[in-house]
């Protein structure tokens, strides 16, 4: 019996319940992923009984030895994965970490261009109800009807216009490949600062199957938990010469003590990260994130921007007569966990929104191939179909566990 179990069988039930949930379903939430049995060891570790207040030998505690060795491995490894001057592991998530790069050079109020929400931006790219669209003056670009694609003429056409301090690039539902070359083109044409929010890419980028953002951003921000499949966090990467202005903005800027052991945690998958498997892996989320696009668009859906060129698909749901609310809604009825989206130019609100966006990160981990995929799209189709036409789902979650039980997590 597990010392949960015979503690608190309340919190061991949650546990249980939600392991049993993510074995049995088909997790597409295109930001999830299923950390390797080590990450979550070294998450789950004595780390975490530790302070360590400041970085590595500069500390405001004692008995700093080890977890300095730890926090420096972390550190080494993002700089050497990434080829990165310098890393800051401490942000406890990404949008903490975007937060810290604007403290380090933008003043309240200032000018930043980033990518519209609605169009595949974050949050913490300016929306007004976050704290980046309440403290600076956001302006937003976006993609054009026609292609639902960035055009890189018209971003700098409002850079020069807006002349902004800050351009920010990436975003969390942006499924062609980023031109970085372009984005520093833009923002030296402007004397702005580039950041890079590269958080649902960064695997690929670990990869190499994504360009890199580093060589021509002065700031790479990411999350750590999403295709780079380690624990929930943040990173930054920047150039030396802004390293400081990052590290003195997480702490004590806007952190107190770090994580010590989701630091452990990053680490150990920085480390799978450097492993060839670690490509392998990612090559398999993109030729899965195809295959899925694939089968959706042959079943009749309409796929955002026509295909993908990363881990995500976004699907126009409007073009089955369904929200993105429903087709969630429907879809979790099934077992297929997937989240509502908005679409370019959907004139639904966000809480309905007009698609559903997908990613393949997790279900590769599990093991799923192409052809799993393909199926997983044919059973998407039939779902919403069926939906549609008010018919019963009724038998259609067996062929959910079905395809799951192959793959067994966590066993
Ligand atoms: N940036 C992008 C592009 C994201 O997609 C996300 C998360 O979805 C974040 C930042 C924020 O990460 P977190 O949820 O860890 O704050």
């Amino acid at each position: 019996m597990s010392n949960i179990q015979s503690q608190d069988p309340q919190v061991q039930e949650v546990i249980d319940k939600e392991l049993e949930r993510q074995n049995n379903n088909i997790e597409l939430i295109a930001s999830e992923n299923f950390v390797s049995p080590a990450v979550l060891e070294a998450q789950g570790s004595i780390l975490t009984n530790k302070y360590a207040e400041g970085y590595p030998g500069k500390r405001y505690y004692g008995g700093c030895e080890h977890v300095d060795v730890v926090e420096n491995l972390a550190r080494d490894r993002a700089k050497e994965i990434f080829g990165a001057e310098h890393a800051n592991v401490q942000p406890h998530s990404g949008s903490q970490a975007n937060m810290a790069v604007y403290f380090s050079v933008l003043e309240p109020g200032d000018k930043v261009l980033g990518m519209d929400l609605s169009h595949g931006g974050h949050l913490t790219h300016g929306s007004p109800v976050n704290f980046s669209g309440k403290l600076f003056n956001f302006l937003s670009y976006g993609v054009e009807k026609d292609t639902e694609t960035i055009d890189y003429d018209k971003v700098m056409e409002i850079a020069k216009k807006e002349q902004p301090k800050m351009i920010v690039a990436g975003g969390s539902a942006y499924v062609k490949i980023l031109d970085f070359k372009k984005f520093r083109e833009i923002a030296d044409a402007v004397g702005a600062y580039l950041l890079v929010d590269m958080a649902h890419i960064a695997g690929l980028v670990a990869a190499g199957l994504h360009p890199n953002p580093v060589p021509y951003a002065d700031f790479v921000t990411s999350t750590t938990h999403k295709t780079l499949r380690g624990p929930r966090g943040g990173l930054i990467l920047t150039t030396a010469d802004h390293a400081k202005a990052v590290d003195k903005n997480i702490f004590p800027g806007i952190q107190g003590g770090p994580l010590m052991h989701v630091i452990g945690a990053k680490a150990v998958a920085f480390g799978e990260a450097l492993q060839p498997e670690f490509k392998d892996y990612q090559q398999r989320v993109l030729d899965n994130a195809k295959a899925l696009a694939e089968s959706l668009s042959k079943g009749g859906l309409r796929i955002v921007s026509g295909t993908t060129d990363n881990h995500l698909v976004l699907v126009d749901v409007k073009s089955l007569g369904l929200t993105g609310k429903a087709a969630e809604e429907a879809l979790d009825e099934v077992g297929i966990t997937v989240n509502k989206n908005t679409i370019p130019f959907d004139e639904a609100s966000p809480f309905v929104t007009s698609g559903i966006r997908l990613g393949t990160p997790a279900m590769t981990t599990r093991g799923f191939t192409a052809d799993d995929m393909t199926e997983v799209g044919h059973i998407i189709v039939e779902t919403l179909t069926r939906v549609k036409n008010e018919e019963s789902l009724d038998g259609i979650s067996e062929k959910v566990t079905k395809l799951t039980g192959k793959y067994p997590l966590y066993k």
